[in-house]
């Protein structure tokens, strides 16, 4: 198998030693066999264990190799469809049930550093601020934080005005903002490599550069093969979202996913007096246009990400994009080198939601973070383990029959990169 070259992010260069795991040879056999070792793998695997069962995870490239070990680390318990919106369509029970569990997402997130001694993922607990780019956004987010507020009792939520947000961010840019406190950040590949640890210590094993080729139903379970192995286990979990075109094996949740390409930059080190008026309170930061942006502070640097499009491999014009972005945020940043640009790979859903389910008795699949999956994935994962031995959880719209395939599949690339464009073009003119 060729082998991917690794994203060369900040996380990367700054993250503690990946525990020492092999690929897999030989035939092994296990309770649960998970594929991919993102969030929701990983976080299926410590519930197995949990269970009293033995978990393998069978991983293409490494730990964290996929968008876990190259995001954000904005830990939050948003969607990207808002919770007055579910409320409007399916009733306010549904949507509570929705927004509870987003807050049990960010506490499964807080459980797994705390219990699991995972310090070196840095989990600060410092909010998330949501920035309107305009009027028009800030009476959205104002609407959505009172009917949270008002019809779900959710108190984490507090609105800013344009000045107290020029304040928080150290940018004139933004109408207001709603803060969340209920959110924090996170080095997303410590956290990866620090749940990965904790897999490996419990009894289960994880194997690196190891690609399932083939996914078999088997009659006394599932048989998956790899070129150098096969596992046999009685269950299966599928848990390889935005990258789940790397072989057939996970085509029912290839099909069901756009996958967006997401950028990030890092700026050289900056002096410390900078983060007086540049997010002080180093919080994570997201802001309102189509085209989402979201930037932090980690240690002595600023990161700032934002949604690309379509395509295969980095693209130098969109870092540029980015780069440019940021300067215009934040002027101030005009002379400031960027010395890391990576990417990597969102798994977008047609109705923006995630999708958990059982594909068959044996098989169960949880993908679709579109994009805020750090919590949602390690708190959907251990809901995956549950669905494959029979436990009923209560997942709310997420809950699904089947992986919901896109229509038009073969359409895909061409039709993101038109909404792409339009996207662009109304964030450009202020809309
Ligand atoms: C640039 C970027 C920034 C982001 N920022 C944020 C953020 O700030 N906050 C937030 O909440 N979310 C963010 N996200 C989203 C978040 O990272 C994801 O939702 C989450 O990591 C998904 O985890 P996962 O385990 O489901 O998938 P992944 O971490 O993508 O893992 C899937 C794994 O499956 C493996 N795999 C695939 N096919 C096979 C196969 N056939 N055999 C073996 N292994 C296979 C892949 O190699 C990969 O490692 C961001 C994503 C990106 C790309």
């Amino acid at each position: 198998m060729q082998r991917m070259t690794p994203a060369p992010s900040l996380w990367r260069e700054t993250a503690t030693p990946a525990p020492p795991l092999k690929a897999l040879s030989g035939s092994v056999t296990a309770d649960v066999a998970i594929v991919g070792a993102g969030y929701t793998g990983l976080s299926a695997a410590l519930r197995a264990i949990e269970a009293g069962l033995k978990p393998v995870i069978i991983e293409a490239e490494e730990v964290g190799f996929g968008a876990s070990g190259r995001n954000g680390g904005v830990v939050s318990t948003k969607y990207r469809v808002s919770l007055s919106d579910m409320a409007r369509h399916h009733g306010v029970e549904t949507a509570k049930r929705m927004s509870r569990l987003g807050h049990d997402a960010m506490d499964c997130v807080e459980r797994y550093v705390e219990e699991l001694g995972i310090q070196q993922a840095g989990l600060a607990k410092t909010g998330n601020l949501r920035c309107a780019h305009n009027a028009q956004a800030l009476a959205a987010l104002t609407g959505e934080a009172r009917t949270v507020r008002e019809t779900f009792g959710d108190q984490s939520l507090r609105l800013l005005d344009r000045a107290e947000t020029a304040f928080e961010t150290g940018s004139q840019d933004f109408a207001g903002g709603v803060l969340n406190s209920h959110a924090g950040v996170i080095h997303p590949l410590n956290y990866a490599r620090g749940l990965a640890r904790a897999v490996v210590a419990g009894g289960g094993e994880i194997f690196e550069r190891s690609l399932v080729e083939q996914a078999k139903q088997a009659p006394a379970g599932i048989e998956l093969t790899t070129s150098r192995g096969s596992v046999r286990a009685e269950r299966l979990i599928v848990a390889t979202n935005g990258y789940s075109n790397l072989s057939s094996a996970t085509s029912m949740v290839r099909q069901a996913v756009i996958p967006f390409r997401s950028a990030m930059i890092a700026t050289q080190p900056l002096p410390p007096e900078t983060f007086n008026s540049l997010v002080p309170h180093a919080r994570g930061y997201s802001e309102t246009r189509r085209m989402m942006r979201w930037f932090r502070r980690i240690d002595d640097r600023l990161l700032f990400g934002g949604r690309g499009a379509f395509g295969k491999t980095d693209s130098a014009s969109a870092f540029t994009a980015l780069e440019t972005a940021m300067k215009g945020i934040f002027p101030k940043l005009a002379d400031v080198p960027i010395t890391h640009r990576w990417s990597g790979l969102v798994a977008m859903t047609m109705d923006s939601l995630p999708q958990i389910g059982l594909a068959n008795p044996r098989t169960a699949f949880s993908f679709g973070y579109n994009g805020t999956g750090v919590a949602m994935a390690s708190l959907l994962g251990r809901h995956a383990l549950e669905l494959v031995i029979g436990e009923k959880p209560d997942l709310g719209l997420m809950r699904r029959d089947r992986p919901e395939a896109i229509p038009f599949y073969f359409l895909r690339e061409p039709a993101v990169r038109t909404v792409v464009g339009w996207y662009q073009f109304l964030d450009k003119i202020g809309r």
